[in-house]
């Protein structure tokens, strides 16, 4: 989609600091971290929001968490546990309209977020 930052980051016209992709996904460390381990997760497929999901994404979706959980694995922070959030519209938080998944992990987050 035009002017769409994550969908050009997706097709490798802005660069990110790749941790992960495939032909479906792509995992990129977040440019502002809240955590020691803060990265993203992208359908390179631009999806608005969680909001737009629909029964026919299942496969996506299940290939994103078994993917965030290879990763976190791979980064030794399993054990310890880690957090997967997706912010949605206005009062979620939700800054960039293109579905993603955040992984945080490296500290204890606090319950319930801001
Ligand atoms: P959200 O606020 O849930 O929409 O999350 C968007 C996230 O994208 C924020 O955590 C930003 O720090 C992150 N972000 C914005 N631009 C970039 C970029 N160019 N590379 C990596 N992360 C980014
Ligand atoms: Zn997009």
């Amino acid at each position: 989609m035009a002017d769409c930052l994550f969908c050009k980051i997706a097709a490798g016209e802005i660069p990110s600091n790749k941790l992960y992709e495939d032909d479906t996904l792509l995992a990129f460390y977040d440019i502002d971290p809240q955590a020691p381990v803060h990265f993203l997760i992208i359908p390179k497929q631009h999806i608005q929001s969680a909001a737009a999901l629909t029964e026919d994404d299942a496969a996506l979706l299940g290939h994103v968490f078994a993917v965030a959980a290879k990763l976190c694995r791979d980064l030794g922070v399993e054990e310890k546990g880690y957090r997967i959030v997706s912010n949605v519209g206005e009062d979620g938080g939700q800054s960039v309209k293109h579905l993603h998944f955040h992984v945080l992990a490296g500290r204890s987050l606090a319950w319930p977020p801001g």
